[in-house]
C-alpha cells in the first residue's frame, strides 16, 4: 500500500445513490469497509460526503406547497443529511471505528478564527482516530455563498490539514479526452504537473445529479497537485477502488504531485485574497503560465489594477477578459503599483516565489 499518512477522500452524490436516485445502502456499507480497511493501515482519513440532498429527497414525499427551490434544498438537505451519518455512523460502528459530523460554509475558510477552530478539531478527532465527515452546511449556505460544489470543499480540507493524497469519487472512471460515454474517447490516465492542452480536451458535461462537472474537478484536482497533493479522480462505483487506488493498482486518472512545493506557495494558493485584481496583457499571460520557465509579474505587462492594496496583500492576477489566471503577494502598494503601469524595467509587482498560476 502507498505509504499516505493523510487522505481526504470525496464521495459524490452519485455514486452514494442508485438508478432512483435512492441512497445505495449496499454500496455506501462497501465504501465504509474499504475506508476502515485503510484507517487499519494507519492512514488518516477525512470523508467528504455529498448526498444530503439526494437522501432527502429519496425519503420525503414530493412538496406540497409551493415552496421556492432554496427553501426546498435546505428542507431536503437537512432532513437527509441525517439520515446518511446514521448510515455511516452504523456501518463505521462494525468496525470499531467512530465517524464525526462537521457542516461548513465557505464563510469558514475566510474567517482567520474560523479556519483554526475547524484545522482544531479536525487534528483533534485524528488524535481520537475519529473519523471526520464533512459536508457543506446546505442550511445556511445557499446561492452565491455557496461552494462551487463539494470537490472544491475536500480541496480546501486536504490543504488545511497538509494532506498527502486527494481521492474524488465520481460516477465515471476519470477524465477522458472526449465526451465519457463517446466511444472514441479515452481515459487519461496520468496527468503531469504543468501539463498544457489537456484543459481543451476535458468534456464540459455535468454529470447527472453533481453540482461542479468534470471541469471544476479537474481544476480541483489540478491545482491540489499543483501544491504537492497526489489527487485521484476515479469511479466510486467500482468495486474495491479505494483499496485499489493505495495500492496503485486502479483505473482512474492520477494527478500526479508537484515536488518540493514552499508552505508559502500553498498557502498562497488556498488562502482567501483581497478583492483587488490586476489585469495583465497576453504576452504576460504566456510568461506567467509557461510551464518552461517561472516569471515574475512585472509593471510592463500590467494594464489595469482594479482596487487598492497594501504591501504584502495576497491579491488576484487575471487577463483582460477578466479570467482569473493566478495569485500573488503584492511587493509594493496600489499607489506605486499604478504609477508603474506598462512601464519597463521595474522591479516586479508579484516575485515568482510569491506567485501560485491556476492551471
Ligand atoms: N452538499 C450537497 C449534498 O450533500 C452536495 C454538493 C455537491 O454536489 O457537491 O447534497
Amino acid at each position: 500500500m502507498k505509504q499516505y499518512k493523510t487522505i481526504v477522500v470525496k464521495v459524490g452524490t452519485n455514486v452514494l445513490t442508485g438508478e432512483q436516485g435512492l441512497l445505495d445502502h449496499d454500496h455506501i456499507k462497501h465504501l465504509t469497509d474499504q475506508l476502515a480497511t485503510l484507517k487499519k493501515q494507519n492512514i488518516k482519513i477525512i470523508l467528504v460526503s455529498s448526498g444530503a440532498v439526494g437522501a432527502g429527497k429519496a425519503v420525503l414525499p414530493p412538496a406540497t406547497n409551493e415552496l421556492n427551490k432554496v427553501v426546498r434544498r435546505q428542507v431536503l438537505s437537512s432532513v437527509g443529511q441525517i439520515q446518511l451519518m446514521n448510515l455511516y455512523t452504523s456501518n463505521f460502528s462494525e468496525h470499531q471505528i467512530f465517524c464525526a459530523q462537521l457542516l461548513v460554509t465557505k464563510e469558514d475558510f475566510r474567517d482567520r478564527i474560523h479556519y483554526l477552530n475547524m484545522k482544531n478539531c479536525f487534528l483533534s478527532l485524528q488524535r481520537e482516530e475519529i473519523i471526520p465527515i464533512v459536508n457543506e452546511n446546505d442550511v445556511v449556505s445557499v446561492s452565491e455563498l455557496m461552494f462551487t460544489d463539494n470537490d472544491e470543499l475536500a480541496g480546501l480540507i486536504a490543504s488545511m490539514v497538509n494532506a498527502d493524497a486527494l481521492i474524488i469519487l465520481t460516477n465515471v472512471d476519470g477524465i477522458y479526452d472526449g465526451h465519457p460515454e463517446a466511444a472514441t474517447s479515452q481515459l487519461i490516465t496520468e496527468i503531469q504537473p504543468n501539463d498544457p492542452g489537456i484543459l481543451a480536451a476535458i468534456s464540459p458535461t455535468k454529470s447527472k445529479f453533481g453540482r461542479g462537472g468534470m471541469l471544476t474537478k479537474y481544476r480541483i484536482a489540478s491545482k491540489a497537485a499543483s501544491v504537492g497533493i497526489a489527487t485521484v479522480i476515479a469511479n466510486g462505483k467500482r468495486q474495491n477502488i479505494l483499496v485499489d487506488i493505495l495500492n496503485n493498482d486502479f483505473v482512474g486518472t492520477s494527478f500526479l504531485p508537484e515536488q518540493n512545493v514552499s508552505n508559502l506557495k500553498k498557502w498562497i494558493a488556498y488562502n482567501e485574497p483581497t478583492n483587488t485584481v490586476v489585469i495583465i496583457n497576453e504576452g504576460a499571460k504566456q510568461a506567467l503560465c509557461s510551464s518552461e520557465k517561472v516569471s515574475s509579474l512585472l509593471p510592463v505587462g500590467i494594464v489595469a489594477i482594479n482596487g487598492n492594496f497594501k504591501k504584502g496583500d495576497l491579491i488576484k492576477i487575471a487577463d483582460q477578459n477578466n479570467q482569473q489566471i493566478g495569485l500573488g503577494i503584492a511587493q509594493y502598494n496600489s499607489e506605486k503599483a499604478t504609477k508603474f503601469i506598462g512601464v519597463q524595467d521595474k522591479k516586479p509587482l508579484i516575485h515568482y516565489d510569491y506567485l501560485f498560476i491556476e492551471k
